[in-house]
């Protein structure tokens, strides 16, 4: 049987997490393993495997206007911040259910590794 999608299971409330949002088309909560001292990530309700998948224009538009939100809301708009959706095995993406992360509260190095 195929492994259960962890954050299907959270847009479900099966699995607990730090919930930041819940809108009509998206949920954010707080990454588990944190990168920066804010780290959260957006993910869409519906079940996508990456942004190789993502045909919603609309639902992906949601997901950076909720980020942007955050950020205001996490006050690290002035300071700036960083929105990441890793693709795929090179692009370093664990979680097979697309999500945006957002991070800041510190300066980011460039280029990535
Ligand atoms: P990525 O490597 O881009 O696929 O990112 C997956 C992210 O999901 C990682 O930063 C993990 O720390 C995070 N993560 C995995 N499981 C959970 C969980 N149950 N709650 C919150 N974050 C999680």
């Amino acid at each position: 049987m195929a492994e259960p999608c962890i954050f299907c299971q959270i847009v479900r409330g099966e699995i607990p997490t730090q919930l930041m949002a819940n809108t009509g088309d998206c949920v954010a909560f707080r990454d588990l393993n944190p990168q920066a001292p804010t780290h959260i990530l957006i993910i869409p309700k519906k079940h996508m495997a990456s942004l190789d998948d993502a045909m919603d224009g609309q639902v992906l538009g949601k997901m950076l206007v909720l980020a942007a939100s955050l950020a205001r809301q996490e006050k690290i708009s002035r300071t700036g911040y960083r929105t990441v959706i890793n693709t795929g095995a090179d692009g370093g993406q664990s979680v097979a259910h697309l999500h945006l992360h957002l991070l800041g509260g510190r300066a980011m190095a460039w280029p990535p590794g």
